[in-house]
C-alpha cells in the first residue's frame, strides 16, 4: 500500500439527512460527561458515505432465501453464510434457515440454497448426488467471472491468474471452475513467486470485492513480469465494491475517525476500512453493531465518517448514527459520489416456484431494505 494519501474522487453533491431521535437508551456516559472528556472544540460532524450498504447481489440473495421460506416453510438450508453479515445470518436463522458448511450435511431431498459468493461445479455435483433441490443465489456478477474462467481456459487455452484471497468462498468457487488452469494471486507481494505453465498464455481475473487500487498494483506487477498478460474484457471488481470505495475515499481525508459497519468476514467491508486509512482518515474502525463502538474513539474526533459494506442492512448504520447523536454529533452530511439503481432478477428456481404457487410479482429481488 502507498504511504502517501492518494487523490480522492470528485463529489457529485452533498445533502443533509435527518437522524431519528434515539430510541434505545444506552447505559453510557451522558453527553455532558462526553463533552467534558473530549478534546474537540466546536462542532462535531458526521460525514455519511453514499453509496453504502446493500448491493443488488446481496439483496437478491437475501430475498431469495426469504421467498424460499415463504414458499416451502422451514427448514431451508443455506450453504455457507448467504451473505457475510452477522445480523442477516442471525435474523434468517431465527426464521428457520439452517446454515451448513457443505452440501453433504443436508438431509437427502431437502432444499439447499447456494450463497451469493458462488460455488464450484463440485459443490453442485454433491448436491445433485444427494438429491437436493437447489436454488442458486450466486450474484450474477460472480457468475460472470465463473463463465469467463471456463471460457478462457477451455476455448482460449489461457492460464488464469486469479487475484483474490485464498480461502474466501468466492475465490474457491471461481477456482473450482478451472482448477487445473488457475493460479491464485493473493496480492502484489506474491507476484515474484508464482509459477506459470506458459508466460505468453496468461489472463488475469479477480475476486469482485477487492481493493481497486491494490488490484491494479497487482496487475501492474504481473504485467512487468509477464508482458503478454491479457486483460479480461471487463473489470471483475463489481460496481458496488468500486462505488463504496470511491465514496469513502472522499470522506476519509476529512475524517478523524471512520466507522465502517460490516462483519469481519466481509471482504468489501474490511477493504473499506483499509481504504479509509490509506486515504487519510486518522483512524478507522469496523464494527458489526453500534454497541461495539468504543466511546474512547471519540475523544479527538471532531469529524466522523460513516460507511457500510455491501452486505449490511441500513438499520445497522442508523443505529450507529443514533449513537453518535447521543454523543453530540450533528446531523449527518451525506457525501454522494454515485447513484445506484441496479436490480437483479431473483434466481430462476425461486421465480418458477413462486409462479407455480400463483404469485404475481416474482421478477425482482431489489427492494430497498431497511432490515
Ligand atoms: S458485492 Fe458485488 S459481486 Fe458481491 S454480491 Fe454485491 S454486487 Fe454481487
Amino acid at each position: 500500500m502507498s504511504t502517501t494519501t492518494p487523490e480522492a474522487p470528485a463529489v457529485q453533491r452533498r445533502k443533509h439527512i435527518s437522524v431519528p431521535t434515539p430510541q434505545v437508551p444506552r447505559k453510557r456516559r451522558s453527553p455532558e460527561e462526553i463533552a467534558a472528556a473530549t478534546t474537540v472544540e466546536g462542532p462535531k460532524r458526521i460525514l455519511l458515505a453514499a453509496p453504502r450498504g446493500y448491493c443488488a447481489g446481496v439483496d437478491r440473495a437475501v430475498v431469495a432465501v426469504e421467498k424460499a421460506l415463504e414458499r416451502y416453510g422451514p427448514p431451508v438450508y443455506v450453504r455457507k453464510e448467504i451473505v457475510h453479515n452477522r445480523h442477516v445470518v442471525d435474523t434468517l436463522t431465527e426464521k428457520g434457515v439452517i446454515f451448513v458448511e457443505e452440501a453433504d450435511e443436508v438431509p437427502e431431498g431437502e432444499l439447499l440454497i447456494f450463497s451469493a459468493h458462488g460455488v464450484s461445479p463440485a459443490v453442485k455435483q454433491t448436491a445433485q448426488e444427494r438429491g437436493l433441490q437447489t436454488i442458486d443465489a450466486t450474484c450474477p456478477l460472480v457468475t460472470k467471472v465463473h463463465r469467463e474462467a471456463v471460457r478462457f481456459t477451455t476455448k482460449d487455452d489461457y492460464h488464469i491468474l486469479l487475484i483474490g484471497h485464498d480461502g474466501h468462498e468466492e475465490v474457491e468457487g471461481t477456482y473450482g471452475h478451472a482448477p487445473q488452469s488457475t493460479t491464485i494471486v493473493n496480492g502484489p507481494w506474491e507476484v515474484d513467486q508464482i509459477e506459470v505453465p506458459d508466460p505468453d498464455r496468461l489472463i488475469w481475473l479477480s475476486q469482485t470485492t477487492l481493493s481497486v487500487d491494490e488490484t491494479m498494483e497487482t496487475v501492474q506487477k504481473l504485467r512487468e513480469r509477464f508482458p503478454n498478460l491479457q486483460d479480461p474484457p471487463s473489470d471483475d471488481i463489481c460496481y458496488a465494491t468500486s462505488n463504496r470505495q470511491a465514496a469513502i475515499k472522499k470522506v476519509a481525508p476529512e475524517s478523524d475517525l471512520v466507522i465502517v459497519v460490516g462483519s469481519a468476514n466481509s471482504s468489501n467491508s474490511v477493504r473499506l476500512k483499509e481504504v479509509a486509512e490509506e486515504y487519510g482518515a486518522k483512524r478507522a474502525e469496523r464494527v458489526d453493531f453500534a454497541n461495539q463502538v468504543d466511546e474512547s474513539w471519540f475523544t479527538e474526533a471532531a469529524t466522523i465518517g460513516v460507511t457500510s459494506g455491501a452486505s449490511v442492512p441500513e438499520v445497522l448504520v442508523q443505529e450507529v448514527l443514533r449513537l453518535l447523536a447521543d454523543y453530540g454529533y450533528g446531523e449527518p452530511e451525506e457525501i454522494v459520489t454515485a447513484e445506484e439503481d441496479i436490480v437483479f432478477s431473483l434466481p430462476k428456481e425461486i421465480r418458477k416456484a413462486l409462479q407455480e404457487a400463483g404469485h404475481e410479482d416474482v421478477g425482482r429481488g431489489g427492494r430497498k431494505r431497511q432490515d
